[in-house]
């Protein structure tokens, strides 16, 4: 029998009030189901908002060293149980096993960052124009945060959302992904047993349009958090916008890796490996677009193909396994009609190109390793995010016109250069118009202390990760205090002769 799973609502594990569930399964194995999920609606939604608001009220007074106490507690619990975790999220949505390791790490990194912004949350004091004046800025807590995050990443997205907008002092209503429900009702269970009072967190399963909407729209939701495409962002952002409503998005993206003649080849094929195919492709960082110059693209094309041919496919739980299916039939199917419509843009296929079924793999959502080449800028392979296993490989002339096809598309969030040449790395880092470059490294591997996100379509211009979340969770009270036991008014009182 399937375990069954709940709700967490206004302090109580719970049933959806439809009474209606969903399945989750292995996509390594679809006859095995993970467990059995409440099938929500607006009605679950509007009680846990109203959860989280009457619980506000107490918590935003919780000093914030305090609430960052219970965080640390969540970062213990959570390094004590990393391996059971991690292997629930490998069973849940396929990566591989270290993977799911770094994925509960990253949440662990998360809460210990959290405990040291605890102590911080610093304001501002600046000198007044006017004598016996004191000016000061103090961070407070928002209301309630509406969290809704993909499935990628199942626990380290909603760390680096659920945290900080906790230790800011705000209480939460959180929806994750319905293809990983299991490893975000494990994180809602550290959560209590750590200690946080009970109605700070609600959890609510459910699609994007029965729970994920009626949070959005919700007039006592007072932030949206969204991590996921970028189709879904815009829908969100247009209905938050209704309502005034403070939304951080982080959306897709369509990564390149620049490889230069003068590069350590070796290194820059490790990178491309990791950047293109760890995760199946599945990252919002992952490399899917590799720009070679043209002294070194076809030397590298070969090197690429006969590294790519060996990896293999299969369950991440085991330990030979390179490369875990793709999440869902429908994320196979995408993924598969982009292959189809790089071979109609005239793309070379040079390796890959269709699902993998053979033996264990027939009873998955596997998909082969793919690589086109001859691909030009522009094709919409080379455009739009395919989310999987699937690098466009791009030759080009030199650093100018690398630069151009890196930036010419509509994402902005990760982007890589190999080069020796301390000239190239520093334009490079200058002149890629991205959220994260790295010099010498994949377009994947952010550590939780820095501030992630990225340019143009990938988001709206907030940042995860890092000090700066911190803004996005609080808002900004001056403080002006006049102790010249008499009116003074600003601009007016002021001799500045
Ligand atoms: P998705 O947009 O389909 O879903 C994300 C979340 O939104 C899920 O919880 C889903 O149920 C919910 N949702 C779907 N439709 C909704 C709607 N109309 N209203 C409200 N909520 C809705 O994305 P996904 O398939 O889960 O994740 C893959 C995408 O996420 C990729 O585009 C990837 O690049 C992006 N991503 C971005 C980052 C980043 O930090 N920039 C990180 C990871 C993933």
């Amino acid at each position: 029998m399937a375990e069954k799973y709940y709700n967490f609502i206004n302090g109580e594990w719970c049933e959806a009030s439809t009474g209606e569930t969903f399945e989750n399964r292995n996509p390594a194995n679809w006859d095995e189901v993970i467990g059995v999920f409440p099938k929500s609606s607006k009605e679950d939604v509007d009680k846990a908002v109203r959860a989280a608001r009457e619980a506000y009220e107490e918590w935003r007074l919780v000093p914030a060293p305090k609430r960052g106490m219970i965080i640390k507690k969540v970062g213990d619990l959570l390094t004590e149980r990393k391996e059971e975790i991690a292997r629930l999220m490998t069973r849940e949505m396929g990566k591989v096993l270290a993977e799911t390791r770094g994925d509960v790490q990253e949440g662990i990194d998360t809460a210990y960052y959290a405990v040291s912004e605890a102590r911080r949350l610093f304001g501002h004091t600046a000198p007044s124009e006017l004598p016996n004046k004191m000016n000061i800025s103090f961070r407070m807590p928002i209301g309630v945060a509406g969290i809704i995050t993909p499935w990628n990443f199942p626990m380290a997205i909603p760390t680096w959302k659920i945290f900080p907008a906790l230790v800011s002092g705000n209480t939460v209503v959180f929806k994750p992904a319905s293809d990983t429900p299991a490893t975000a009702t494990k994180l809602v269970e550290i959560l209590l047993e750590a200690g946080l009072p009970p109605k700070v967190i609600n959890l609510v399963h459910g699609t994007g349009n029965q729970v994920g909407i009626p949070i959005v729209e919700h007039p006592d939701v007072d932030l949206i958090s969204f991590t996921g495409s970028s189709a879904v962002g815009r829908i969100i952002n247009s209905k938050a916008g209704k309502d005034l409503k403070r939304v951080s998005l982080e959306l897709g993206g369509k990564n390149g890796q620049i490889v230069m003649p003068d590069a350590r080849l070796d290194l820059a094929l490790d990178g491309v490996l990791w950047g293109a195919f760890g995760t199946t492709g599945q990252r919002c960082t992952a490399t899917s677009r590799l720009i070679l110059h043209k002294d070194i693209h076809d030397k590298f094309v070969d090197m690429l193909a006969e590294r790519v041919s060996q990896l293999r496919l299969g369950d991440g739980l085991k330990p030979d396994t390179d490369v875990g299916p793709v999440i869902n039939e429908g994320a196979r199917e995408k993924i598969h009609s982009y292959v189809e419509i790089g071979k109609k843009e005239g793309a070379t296929l040079l390796i890959g190109g269709e699902p993998a079924t053979d033996g264990e793999l027939a009873r998955g959502w596997f998909y082969k390793p793919t690589i086109f080449v001859d691909v030009k800028p522009g094709m919409r392979i080379e455009q739009e995010e395919i989310f999987g296993p699937v690098l466009s490989v791009i030759k080009v002339n030199d650093f100018d016109e690398a630069i151009k096809v890196i930036n010419d598309t509509e994402y902005g969030l990760s982007s890589s250069i190999y080069t020796q040449d301390v000239n190239l790395a520093f334009r490079a880092m200058r002149d890629i118009n991205a959220g994260i470059t790295y010099i010498n490294g994949p377009t994947i591997g952010a550590e939780a202390h820095m501030p992630f996100g990225g340019t143009k379509h990938t988001g709206n211009g907030h940042r995860e990760g890092g000090w700066e979340v911190y803004d996005f969770y609080t808002e900004t009270k001056v403080v002006y205090v006049d102790f010249s036991g008499r009116l003074q008014r600003a601009q007016i009182d002021v001799d500045y002769d």
